[in-house]
């Protein structure tokens, strides 16, 4: 579905990604592990075209425009950054719309809403409350709905667990796999490696810009063993 070759992406003097190479299957759901400052969150915005970078990203066979986050999007390719990106002032439900701001088909629009309002009942009960006063939780499962509201073929999800309590963090992470078992591919970004093992079909480490192993999960059964590849 989206194969990445030679990514490499700088701010400044900072080389964050050197020649990253990842790809993932159509329906696939792909973890990206790393410690602070990795690159994790630089590889998602590059696939975006977001980052200043170098390399090509091809996306069902076509390349991807390189600064034009707006175009990859409109292909399919949602991303939800860390710290979700919600526009805090503003209802849930405004927030919800915006993210099919470019949806002319009213009926579709409102099937993607009822689907939205029934993954996530609590957002249900909240449409008219700002965005800004929700919780952690509740904010994440609208960063996701306003994804899910674009009508993604390829969702990119950057650090969703971050910061939330893990009762919560289960139920997010239920959903993703729901929604990955109905076709959605996902490419996970987690510092906290169980949750993500627990959902992938594949795990790229990544550490210092570079990917340093490919994985299945089944075949790593301990922290100890993820922390010999990391640092083999
Ligand atoms: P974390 O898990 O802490 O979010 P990460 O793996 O997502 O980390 P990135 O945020 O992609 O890592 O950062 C990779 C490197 O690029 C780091 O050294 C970081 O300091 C640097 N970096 C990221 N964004 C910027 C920026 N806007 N300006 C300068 N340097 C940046």
């Amino acid at each position: 579905m989206l194969a990445a070759t030679g990514l490499s992406a700088r701010y400044g003097h900072i080389h964050a990604l050197h020649g990253v190479d990842i790809r993932i299957g159509e329906g696939e759901l792909v973890a990206v592990l790393g410690p602070n400052g990795a690159g994790k969150s630089t590889l998602l915005r590059a696939i975006m075209g977001l980052s200043a970078n170098s390399g090509e990203v091809r996306f069902r066979g076509d390349v991807l425009p390189r600064s034009d986050a707006v175009a990859v999007a409109s292909r399919g390719i949602v991303l939800v950054p860390e710290g979700r990106g919600l526009f805090a002032p503003m209802s849930v439900s405004d927030n919800l719309e915006l993210g099919a701001y470019r949806l002319r088909d009213k009926a579709e629009f409102a099937r993607r809403r009822d689907r939205v309002l029934t993954l996530f009942p609590r957002l249900k009960e909240r449409l008219g409350q700002a965005a800004g006063s929700m919780s952690g939780g509740e904010q994440q499962m609208l960063a996701l709905g306003r994804a899910l509201m674009a009508g993604p073929k390829l969702l990119l999800l950057d650090e969703p667990s971050l910061g939330l309590a893990p009762r919560v963090t289960g139920e997010i992470l239920e959903t993703l796999g729901l929604l990955n078992r109905e076709g959605l591919a996902i490419v996970l970004v987690e510092q906290k490696a169980p949750l993500a093992l627990e959902l992938a079909a594949r795990v790229y480490l990544l550490s210092l810009g570079r990917i340093v192993a490919e994985l299945d999960p089944r075949d790593i059964t301990s922290h100890d063993d993820l922390a010999r590849h990391y640092f083999a």
